[in-house]
């Protein structure tokens, strides 16, 4: 299996996976040029894809769904409800190309079984996913307001997660956002900050995590070194040392992870 992460943050969002006969797209939130020229740098035809997998409607995550979907004819999944909020923005998605899954079922695109698990955050039925392939998984774990229960249970058996690590809260309440804006990033529904993306992993290490690439970077609110760190010394505090961290960047791929 092959995971990498070819942009994440709050500007846009996409990760590409391939194992078996399987290449699919976690999102499509950027233009379609840039997220065609990433795959060509992998030397992968974006005719080839087998599918676009949608978290939720928000811009960063689908600004290139629909002109991806018809221009090399790419299945377009995602569940009823979020068909229905990013239709008016993604404009007419073709029936051979619409896959509406339901969240908490899983399926198979090829040889990869995905789960949509649903994740706490201000949209219509928004998800995160586990592929897995083989004795092999990884996780996209991102625009989450807390992590709870049913989320340690979703990702705990992953080989790697893409997980957020959006804000740093002393960045964000200095900032310049608006009051409102910076009470639904900090809201349960929100985003995770660096903090708990730090806490959710010490205990994702103890069900067996060992590869994180922290990832959807707020640009306003975070930067890659305070989030690195501050994840790092939440980590260290508890012991853990062998807990790999990678960072997904905002405006480039972070390179490629091969699971085998
Ligand atoms: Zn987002
Ligand atoms: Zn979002």
């Amino acid at each position: 299996m092959l995971f990498s992460p070819l942009y994440s943050g709050s500007s846009g969002n996409c990760t590409f996976i391939e194992a078996g006969n399987a290449r699919l797209l976690v999102d499509a939130g950027l233009t379609g040029t840039r997220i065609t020229s990433a795959l060509q740098a992998l030397r992968v035809a974006p005719e080839t894809l087998n599918a676009i997998l949608i978290t939720h409607e928000h811009t960063d995550h689908i600004r290139a769904a629909g002109v991806l979907s018809r221009r090399y004819n790419i299945p377009i999944y995602a569940n009823a409800a979020c068909f229905a909020a990013m239709e008016p923005m993604i404009g007419g998605v073709s029936p051979q190309c619409t896959r509406v899954f339901e969240t908490g079922r899983d399926f198979y695109i090829g040889d990869v079984n995905v789960t949509p698990f649903l994740i706490p955050h201000d949209a219509a039925e928004p998800v995160g996913y586990t592929f897995r392939y083989q004795k092999y998984s990884a996780g996209v774990l991102t625009d989450i307001g807390h992590m709870d229960e049913h989320l340690y249970d979703a990702v705990d058996r992953c080989d790697i997660l893409l997980l957020e690590a959006n804000h740093d809260i002393d960045m964000l309440k200095a900032g310049r956002y608006p009051y409102p804006l910076k009470q639904r990033i900090l809201s349960r529904h929100g985003h995770l900050s660096n903090d708990d993306s730090g806490l959710a992993l010490c205990r994702l290490y103890a069900r067996g995590l060992r590869s994180c690439v922290l990832g959807h970077l707020s640009a306003e609110n975070n930067n890659e070194t305070v989030a690195m760190a501050t994840v790092a010394n939440t980590l260290h505090a508890q012991g853990i040392h062998d807990l790999r961290l990678a960072m997904a960047h905002r405006d480039r791929p972070c390179g490629v992870f091969h699971l085998e």
